[in-house]
Parts: structure tokens; sequence; C-alpha cells
């Protein structure tokens, strides 16, 4: 008979990473999948300022790295692999994977979100051609280069700074006459000499002869439309929630984003959600990693309250 884990985690983000560490703390077989890349979206950010106990500059990547490491030491298995669905009509939950299957007394669903397309034409055919969805993994490509960060958000507005360190100039072109960014990083941003704003801009196209070589774009409130030439366009217009291969199992709101409670239960009883998958006001590291904790927590109540007993984890 094939292995019947205590929690099968979906996603290796901070929640993930953070839902197993307390799994296998509690003594709980736990397994984590993850199809991209470890560390989630977290791991795509260089700095990471606002974690508690980040200080001297600790990279997205460096403490995912070691969110990752600490789990496994305390006995989590963690997998390379996609998972294309689910079955949560019997007592034991099936996650169904690329390569097999995985079988487990709960389930706590992790996978984060991703961004979103600004929806302009010319944004897919030069996508990565110019056309980045991410600082840390393109900004050398631009290195004393121009470039347009489009979006008002922190995402935005951090990965802008990020951009200096390579690009010549970073233009930031926002829709309205405010950030929604945070006041510390916008502070930071306005006093950076590289760093210029174009308010109340929308970007309309995109367009190069297969490499970007410039964007059209509208002032919304005199209509003016303009043509700007750039070497890059990054889009930071927001995220949205990977829940494709969970739709239809639990309960998601308009958006796509999994309806969990306090506990982080969702509306199937044994399948929990974590992180920025779930609907919730503030999207952070530091929450995602406390929903995992809360996730992993619960999940030990569940199996304490359904099941005999819970599956001690390999020994390492
Ligand atoms: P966000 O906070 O949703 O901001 C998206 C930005 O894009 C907003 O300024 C929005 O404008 C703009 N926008 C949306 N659709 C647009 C369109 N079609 N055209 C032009 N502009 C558009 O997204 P985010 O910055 O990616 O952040 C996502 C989540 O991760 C947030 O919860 C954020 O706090 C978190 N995050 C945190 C950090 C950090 O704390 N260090 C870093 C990155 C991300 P409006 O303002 O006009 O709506």
């Amino acid at each position: 008979m094939s292995k019947i884990y205590d929690v099968a985690i979906v996603g290796g983000g901070p929640a993930g990473l953070s839902a197993g560490l307390y799994a296998s703390r509690a003594k709980m077989s736990a397994i984590i999948i993850e199809k991209g890349k470890w560390g989630g979206q977290a791991s795509t950010t260089e700095e990471l300022e606002n974690y508690p106990g980040s200080v001297e500059h600790p990279t997205g990547p460096k403490v995912t790295e070691r969110m990752k490491l600490q789990a496994e030491a305390f006995g989590t298995e963690c997998l390379k692999d996609e998972v294309i669905g689910f079955d949560f009509l019997e007592k034991i939950k099936v996650v169904k994977l690329a390569k097999g299957e995985i079988k487990a007394k709960t389930v706590i669903f992790a996978a984060g979100a991703q961004p979103m397309l600004l929806g302009a034409p010319g944004e897919i055919e030069l996508r990565g051609k110019g056309v980045s969805y991410c600082a840390t993994c393109d900004a050398d490509f631009f290195t004393e280069l121009e470039v347009v960060a489009i979006g008002g958000g922190d995402a935005a507005v951090e990965e802008s700074i990020y951009l200096t360190k390579f690009a010549e100039k970073v233009t930031i072109v926002h829709r309205r006459d405010e950030f929604r960014a945070a006041k510390s990083i916008v502070e930071k941003a306005m006093q950076n000499d590289k760093i210029q704003v174009i308010w109340n801009t929308v970007v309309e196209e995109i367009y190069g002869d297969g490499i970007v070589e410039g964007i059209k774009m509208k002032n919304v409130q005199t209509g003016e439309v303009t043509d700007f030439k750039t070497d890059g366009v990054f889009v930071f217009v927001g995220t949205k929630p990977i829940t494709e291969t969970i739709k239809g199992h639990v309960e998601l709101d308009a958006k796509g984003y999994i309806i969990a409670d306090e506990e982080m239960r969702t509306s199937v009883e044994g399948v929990f959600a974590a992180g920025d998958v779930r609907v919730k006001s503030l999207r952070q590291v530091v929450t995602a990693c406390a929903d995992g904790a809360i996730a992993a927590v619960n999940a030990e109540k569940y199996i304490e309250k359904n099941f005999e007993h819970i599956t001690l984890p390999d020994a390492k």
C-alpha cells in the first residue's frame, strides 16, 4: 500500500514551507509539492526588509532557502512535481500529480499568486524580449539601459528601486496621482535620482520589432497619447491566485481566491489554505508564514479528531 501522509502541502513558498516546518515539528509526516521555484514569489524579491529579524539586507532567495532547509531538517519531504488535480471525496485525500499521486489525511493548499498581465497589445509578443514581470530575474539584461515600470503598488515601487542598480533610468508609469505602495518604500524611490514618475497615465501599447523599442501611453486626464522610447517594460499591475487546480473542489471568491476561516479551514473538511492564495487583507511573507503555521496546527487537530494516529515522519 502506498504511503499515506498526514499532510500534503501544495506550494513551496513561505506559506507552504512554514506549514511543513510546523507539521514536521508536530511529528506529522509532511510533503511539500512545488512545480516551480522553491520560495515562490518571495524568492524573486531582492530585499526582504519587512520580514521581522531580516536585517543586513537579506535577499528573498536566501531567506526562503533557509526556510526550506529548516523544514527539511525536521523531516518535511520536498518534491518537485506538478499538481494537476485533487480527489477530496473520500476521507483520505488524493493529490494528483503529473508523475503520479500522493495520498494524505489533510491537504494544505499554498500555491500562492502570480503576476497579472497588463493586457496591452504587444505585451505577449514581446514577453521575454524586453517585457518582464520580475526585476530580480531580468534586471541585469538592462544594464545601463532605460526601462519603464508599470504600476503603483509595493512591487512596482520596490522593484523599480532594485532596477536602478542596473538600469540607467527607470520611469514608473502609474495610472493615478499617488502610489498605493508603503510610504517608506515610496520615500526611498522618490530620493533615487534614477527614478522618474509619470502620473495619471496608462500604457496602451508596447511595441518593437522583435524586441521592445517603446510604449504608447495615454494621459487619463488630458487624453493625450504620447510615444515613449524604452529598452524594457516591467509590468507590476498586481497578482492573481493560482487556483486553477483546486477550482470546483473548495469555495473561491469572485476573483478566484480561496475562502478560508481564521483557522485556515476551507469549505472542505481536512483541506486548508495558506498564504497569498486565500482571501485576506495583507499579502506579505510574514502573514504567509503565519497562515502556514496556523494551517499545520489545525491539520494536526483535524487528524487527532478524525484518525486513530498520526504517521511519524521518516527518520533522517
Ligand atoms: P497591488 O498592490 O495590487 O498593486 C497593483 C498596482 O498596479 C496598483 O498600483 C494598481 O493601480 C496598478 N494597476 C492594476 N491594474 C492596472 C492596469 N490595468 N493598468 C495600470 N495599472 C494597473 O500589486 P503588487 O504591487 O503586485 O502587490 C501584490 C501584493 O503583494 C500586495 O498585497 C503587496 O502589498 C504585496 N507585496 C508586498 C511587498 C513588500 O511588502 N515588500 C512587495 C511586493 C508585493 P491602483 O493603485 O490605481 O489600483
